[in-house]
């Protein structure tokens, strides 16, 4: 294992998350040979399958955005595509202002077109205050902003506090007022550089929308867990002669004469080219030699840490209400930040065991430390204590698991997009070296697939090897081993 692979197109990917385990994957549909190194005892990063009570579940990602291709696309060429899977019920409550309630309809990120649609959740002020965004003069948002500040200045604060938070929350467990519109909601942002009201330009977006509207449902699960999906590329990888090494954590990355030089575990690999897929502090640790620009950069992406708390109960004592579970905003000072009710979102958990019904509660947001400290079965007795007070479920769960995410998500701040961009430009300037990750483009499952996409075309471009093997990748899956 020690210097292997020489002169034939041998790329090492670094991370076995799912980034770098698509990332992998399209190396080898493109006839490089790979070899993935993975820290962990285990693929999938974010994505882990789990049990409890005998019934198959997600301890991580739980869910995949359909309605951009590549994390569906994936898991097809995989094999799972008879395995994807919609929730089985699109609805959803907000628990605010002391009751569940529906989850309104007609706004993008929280943001509506109309103070009518928010009717339920916001107060007559709150509403009134929405109203307001039609006779304001423009908010200049020049390079980035944050999207509460924006939001919070055309149509006042509740908006931002009870339906934006809650909702950005879910996706990034960040807070509103640092997450910058540009990276995370971006059809704003560009709503906001040509409309003066953001209610009429909400408006136009959802006409857009309605008129080009994409069928299908809006999101998919796996029979299983999205946690097999990494598992299922990793088989995939292997099947084609791509090695993944677990255990294996990269401690340093040099260039040498020929490419690079990938150190793990006291053992050295020769890469003609590297793609690091781990997250923004390793990722710095290993650029720190060779990159120390980009590695400053991503020294200073910060991370939200959060808590699943996973309960199994009894179906017969469980009288959920309807809808796949609850957001809750923190402005109203609970303890958990969301539930859904798996049994209910997933039919294949609820076909798991007809006797289990299975919920989970997520807590942790950044910047929030102190209820991370806590110990595992508090965590379970306050979700157990909201879950009463949101849906009067009183009954006692017959199984409970903690699943703790340190360092969970990274944040995108206000100006991320161009830290992003400076860590680009100095990756760029290193042949045979591209990163992705949730750090870059998005923390979603479809995002950080489309960012190992992204890194593996760069690559063809920085390296003959790869290129001229992709100009005939049936000789080279064959013959193109190189051993
Ligand atoms: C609790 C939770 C719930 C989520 N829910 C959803 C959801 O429902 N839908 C959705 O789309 N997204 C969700 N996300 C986000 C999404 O799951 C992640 O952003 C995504 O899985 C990250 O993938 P990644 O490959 O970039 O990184 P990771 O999954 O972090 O993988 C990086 C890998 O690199 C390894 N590594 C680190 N250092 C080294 C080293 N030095 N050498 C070798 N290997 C190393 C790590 O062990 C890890 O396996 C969720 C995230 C969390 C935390």
């Amino acid at each position: 294992m020690s210097a292997t692979g020489t002169g034939t197109g041998h790329v090492v990917v670094i991370g076995a998350g799912i980034a770098g385990l698509a990332a992998a994957h399209r190396l080898l549909e493109r006839g490089a040979r790979v070899t993935v190194l993975e820290a962990s005892d285990r693929v999938g990063g974010k994505l882990l399958p789990g049990e409890i009570a005998g019934v198959r579940v997600d301890l991580g990602a739980e869910s995949m955005l359909a309605r951009r291709p590549e994390a569906v696309a994936l898991a097809r060429e995989v094999g799972l595509g008879e395995r994807l899977q919609p929730p089985a019920t699109a609805s959803a409550s907000i628990w605010t202002r002391g009751a569940l309630r529906p989850m309104p309809k007609g706004h993008v990120m929280g943001v509506p077109g109309t103070a009518a649609a928010l009717s339920g959740v916001l107060s007559d002020e709150g509403l009134a205050r929405i109203e307001r965004d039609a006779d304001l003069p423009r908010t200049e948002v020049g390079d980035d902003v944050a999207v509460g500040e924006y939001v919070a200045a055309r149509l006042g604060r509740e908006v931002v506090d009870r339906l934006v938070e809650p909702l950005l929350g879910g996706v990034y467990a960040g807070d509103a007022y640092r997450i910058s519109m540009r990276s995370a909601v971006p059809q704003l942002y560009q709503a906001a550089q040509t409309h003066d009201s953001l209610t009429e330009a909400v408006r136009e977006i959802q006409a857009k929308a309605a008129a080009g509207r994409q069928t299908g449902p809006v999101f998919m699960g796996i029979e299983g867990g999205v946690g097999t999906l990494p598992l299922a590329v990793a088989e995939s990888v292997r099947a084609r002669g791509g090695e993944i090494l677990t255990g294996a954590p990269v401690t340093e990355l040099r260039r040498d004469t020929e490419g690079w030089r990938v150190v793990t575990e006291g053992r050295a690999l020769h890469a003609d080219a590297v793609i690091v897929a781990v997250p923004a502090p390793a990722a710095a640790a290993l650029l720190r030699a060779e990159a120390p620009a980009a590695a400053a950069e991503l020294a200073g992406v910060e991370y939200a840490s959060m808590a699943l708390i996973t309960l199994a109960y009894r179906r017969a004592d469980l009288a959920l209400p309807e809808g796949s579970g609850f957001l809750v905003p923190p402005v109203d000072g609970r303890t958990i930040k969301a539930s859904t009710f798996a049994s209910r979102k997933w039919g294949w958990i609820a076909e798991e065991d007809p006797d289990v019904a299975v919920l989970r509660t997520s807590v942790g947001r950044y910047g929030e430390t102190e209820v991370l400290q806590r110990e595992d079965g508090d965590l379970v007795d306050v979700s157990r204590h909201d879950l009463r007070e949101a849906t009067g479920l009183a009954a006692a769960p017959v199984a409970t698991r903690v699943t703790r995410w340190t360092d969970g998500l990274p944040q995108y701040p206000v100006g991320h997009h161009a830290r992003v961009a400076r860590v680009r430009e100095h990756v760029a300037k290193l042949p045979g070296l591209a990163v992705c990750g949730a750090q870059y483009d998005g923390v979603g499952i479809p995002a950080c697939i489309a960012s190992a996409n992204a890194a593996v075309d760069q690559l063809a471009g920085d390296l003959s090897g790869v290129a001229e093997l992709t100009a005939n990748p049936v000789q080279s899956l064959h013959g193109g081993a190189g051993e």
